[in-house]
């Protein structure tokens, strides 16, 4: 018979970067994203939606013992940084430090994620978000150039920041590929704590061809939105018959 543990003791697994169809390059329900966490075996989740809250939300609702409220912000830049533990939507486009400011602002925590990733964006800036981080993600299992993480990690190390592993999951078959080993935390500060005797674990790399469907979801729901616009356009410049 397996001994009990006290919660304090306890270790959870944790996947800090998960998308719901409230990103416009990701399908999943929040209900959904909940039922299939939980399938995974994951114990908390941080939902991280593009420039969202409302689908964290949702999700917290549903799941209050799972879920952890987030948001990825493209910073001016286009740095990007997730505020965990947030209350309040912060805007896309702001300057890095006021992003942090605004995380902070909310008792949030800062995480850095795929921080030596996708190099190639246009405009992409040199400044990273692993300087104001308070937790580096090491490992998301999307970011396909095996260099990518491997750098992060070394630079994780090199500032003895806590490091973590994500999935950053879009769709359903994404969901817990790399996650974080931890003890039980109740709060933001009781999660830092933990974080300094994190593990990221799972590790397993998504296929480079999820990124296609996202950025074709994107593609199409962009389409869409701008049709709507068109016909709404038309429609108020039809002259009143009759
Ligand atoms: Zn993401």
């Amino acid at each position: 018979m397996t001994p009990h543990r006290p919660p304090s003791t306890q270790t959870i697994r944790v996947d800090l970067h998960t998308h719901t169809r409230w990103s416009p390059d990701a399908s999943l329900r929040p209900a959904e994203l909940v039922r299939r966490a939980r399938d995974a075996g994951l114990d908390r989740i941080a939902v991280t939606d593009h420039g969202e809250i409302d689908g964290a939300l949702e999700a917290r609702t549903l799941a209050p013992d799972l879920v952890i409220v987030g948001e990825e912000i493209r910073c001016r830049g286009r740095t990007e940084l997730i505020g965990l533990f947030l209350s309040e939507r912060i805007p896309m486009g702001l300057p890095m430090e006021e992003v942090v400011d605004r995380i902070r602002d909310q008792d949030g925590v800062v995480y850095a994620p795929h921080p030596y990733a996708y190099p190639y964006r246009p405009g992409w800036h040199l400044r990273r978000a692993i300087a104001v981080a308070d937790v580096v993600e090491v490992f998301n299992a999307r970011a396909f150039l095996t260099v990518w993480n491997r750098t992060a990690d070394s630079a994780a190390r090199a500032q003895a920041l806590p490091r973590a592993a994500s999935s950053d999951a879009h769709f359903p078959s994404e969901i817990g590929r790399a996650h974080t080993e931890m003890a039980a935390f109740t709060s933001a500060c009781g999660f830092l704590a933990a974080m300094r005797k994190a593990r990221p674990v799972g590790l397993r790399l998504t296929h480079p061809g999820a990124h296609v469907v996202s950025l074709s979801m994107k593609a199409a729901r962009l389409a869409a939105a701008a049709s709507r616009r068109l016909a709404d356009d038309g429609r108020r410049t039809v002259p009143a018959s009759g």
